[in-house]
């Protein structure tokens, strides 16, 4: 089946029939070729509802939960975001439509410098990519309108709550090393407003604020 068909069947079986109603949101993950930011052997597995494997032991998320995430950010298009873990760049390659700039941090640099490289070739050229620690955030780069974390945290980082504007939203899944809760922060004039909207299994965040590394 031809890679543009099935990007039409994930928008309409997955995303939409779960309640992802952002247009913009929608028309970029029916764009962006996921098939691409997937090893060649899984490539006819990249528009399945399910996470799938890439190197280095991490994982590219569900196309459900990337959309959801991305949903709950709210981008107009004009902002300036942060994105912890570029993993395969895929998540990346969504926020590159939806946003003006768009800061990617990831820990491991083989995989930081494969998903820069393939993002370049693809012409995402207002995605940024920076290997550090992203628990930590990305100072230099502060504030952002937006911050999504796409791996797993003990708890919300003070970091990120400080590098976002007023008015920004954090999208970051809380909880165990093994299972979390989706959480939508919203920096408002009047404080902290915290949802949450559902249960996600994401890689841990290892880091200074994070997972330590050889942590059960
Ligand atoms: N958004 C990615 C999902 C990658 S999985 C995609 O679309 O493919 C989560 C990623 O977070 C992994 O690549 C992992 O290495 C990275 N990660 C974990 N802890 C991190 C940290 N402290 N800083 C930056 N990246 C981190």
């Amino acid at each position: 089946m031809a890679y543009e068909y099935q990007r039409r069947l994930m928008v309409n079986d997955q995303l939409k029939a779960r309640g992802i109603r952002d247009e913009r949101v929608l028309h970029a993950m029916e764009t962006v070729e996921r098939h691409l930011f997937v090893d060649e052997h899984l490539r006819d597995k990249a528009y399945a509802d399910c996470a799938l494997p890439i190197a280095e032991g991490q994982t590219i998320s569900q196309p459900y939960m990337v959309a959801l995430m991305t949903e709950l950010l709210e981008l107009k298009g004009d902002e300036k975001v942060l994105e912890i873990g570029t993993g395969s760049g895929y998540q990346s390659a969504v926020l590159s439509l939806l946003a003006s700039e768009v800061f990617s941090v990831e820990r491991i640099p083989l995989l930081a410098s494969r998903a820069e490289k393939l993002l370049k070739e693809l012409n995402y050229n207002n995605v940024h990519v920076t290997v550090s620690d992203g628990t930590v955030g990305l100072p230099e780069h502060a504030p952002f309108d937006a911050i999504i974390v796409t791996a797993g945290a003990p708890e919300v980082p003070q970091e990120y709550l400080d590098q976002l504007n007023p008015g920004g939203r954090l999208v970051i899944p809380v909880g165990s090393r093994y299972s979390q809760a989706l959480y939508r922060i919203r920096k408002s004039p009047s404080g902290i407003e915290k949802n949450v909207s559902t249960a996600c299994v994401f890689v841990p965040l290892v880091g200074e604020s994070g997972w330590k590394e050889n942590e059960p």
